[in-house]
């Protein structure tokens, strides 16, 4: 094979390689923030939830004070009782008693409310809690094995760093020149297989004379539909 195509193949795959690096980097990444943002949802929830009971404690503590007002005020009718001078007076202030004690009992039974939906919410805290320490457990671990594999990425990106900066020590600048004109426009595809007498880039066929000059692979040659760089892999692998 004429050295300068070898020279193309050899770049061209070692670009390739090195454009696959960030997508597989951001893979890792992508991986790792499904579970943090799981864990963030966890977290507004434990917001929420404790926004919830600290709304209930307001509550609480106000129907408390109400009650306290409410048994005052039953607590002045008690008193009252000797001072009264009439049939009416009493009537009133039995009245005046009865509605103080059902208010008593509507505001005990407010305060049980609260207490249930308190514990509900202490119960429904501890659950999400729970979900989360876990997600925290595995984000440590995939944090682990996310950074491990970047790393090996980047090492192994690297490696191909410098056989690339080797090769374009001792690559023919017009080759050069000539690959990075095409690439420009066909990205990773500057250099294509031909398989089935077929163009890999356009998936064109190219005419028996050109396939014969690529086999050969004598010159560097280019499809005539579309202009990548031409190769065949090897003779016992073309079909
Ligand atoms: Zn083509």
């Amino acid at each position: 094979m004429n050295k300068y195509l070898e020279q193309i193949i050899e770049l061209s795959d070692y670009d390739k390689e090195i454009g696959v690096f960030e997508p597989k980097i951001e893979e890792q990444k992508a991986k790792l923030e499904v579970f943090l943002s799981s864990a963030n949802e966890l977290k507004s929830k434990i917001e929420e939830i404790n926004t919830q009971m600290e709304a209930i404690k307001t509550k609480k503590s106000k129907a408390n004070i109400h009650l306290g007002e409410l048994k005052d005020k039953l607590d002045d009718a008690a008193k009252k009782y000797s001072e009264v001078n009439n049939e009416k007076e009493l009537k009133a202030l039995q009245i005046q008693e009865e509605v103080a004690k059902d208010q008593i009992a509507f505001a005990n039974e407010e305060l049980n409310r609260f207490d249930k939906s308190f514990e509900i919410k202490e119960e429904e805290l501890k659950e999400v809690q729970e979900h989360l320490d876990k997600e925290e457990e595995d984000i440590k671990e995939i944090q682990i094995a996310v950074d491990e594999k970047i790393e090996e990425l980047n090492k192994q990106r690297h490696e191909v760093d410098i056989q690339r900066a080797k090769l374009l020590e001792v690559i023919d600048g017009k080759i050069l020149t000539f690959y990075q004109k095409i690439k420009r426009w066909a990205g990773q595809s500057a250099v294509v297989e031909v398989k089935k007498q077929a163009c890999y880039g356009c998936y064109m066929k190219i005419n028996d004379k050109i396939f014969l000059e690529v086999k050969k692979a004598e010159e560097i040659a280019t499809c005539p539909h579309c202009g990548r760089i031409l190769y065949v892999k090897a003779e016992s692998e073309e079909k």
